[in-house]
């Protein structure tokens, strides 16, 4: 159904403690990539032959950043601190680290407030070691609010605004 519409699921493995069989069957069944919230796991998948696209679905602990920048693919940030240290090390690493960069929509889980992501977009694009891959949101998570169209509508607003103010195409629209 999904790809009928262009849009790629990113399979969620960490309620399995990515379990590595399900990494598989998820993968068997046409998710793009997976997703896990713990770097150990996305560790252990690799290790155990998962061979795909890995997405870290949170922040990064500054702790865990050269495992983050060497074993995920794209990451989940909401931070210009944390954005800066994976920049930093990716430069070390010789890559260039794909962020996904997290909007606050009212839900109140996670995210940068629409008010601060033009300024962050503007000091992440000197960043030598990351790339802006995309853009995100989440909905009907911490704070229960519904994904309705005036919801969606309202992000993708967002998205095309800055797409146009920083001449840059996100990749990757995620909600
Ligand atoms: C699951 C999840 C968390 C919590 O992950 P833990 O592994 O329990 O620390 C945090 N943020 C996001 C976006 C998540 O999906």
């Amino acid at each position: 159904m999904a790809k009928k519409t262009g849009i790629k699921i990113f399979g969620v493995t960490k309620a399995t403690c990515g379990d590595v069989k399900v990494a598989q069957a998820m993968l068997d069944a046409g998710c793009t990539g997976i997703s896990d919230s713990r770097i150990s796991n996305i560790k252990n998948m690799k290790k155990e032959g998962i061979i795909t696209t890995f997405m870290q679905l949170r922040t990064p602990m500054i702790s865990e950043i050269e495992e983050v920048v060497k074993y995920s693919d794209i990451s989940l940030n909401t931070e210009l601190k944390v954005i800066k240290k994976l920049s930093e090390e990716a430069v070390k690493q010789k890559k260039k680290h794909k962020i996904i960069l997290m909007v606050e929509m009212g839900d109140l889980r996670e995210g940068i407030p629409e008010n601060n992501l033009d300024e962050m977009i503007t000091k992440i694009k000197n960043f030598d070691g990351i790339e802006i891959y995309g853009i995100g949101m989440n909905l009907a998570c911490f704070g229960g609010v519904v994904p309705t169209h005036e919801k969606i509508g309202k992000f993708l607003e967002i998205v095309e605004k800055n797409e146009k103010k920083h001449s840059l195409i996100f990749k990757m629209i995620s909600a």
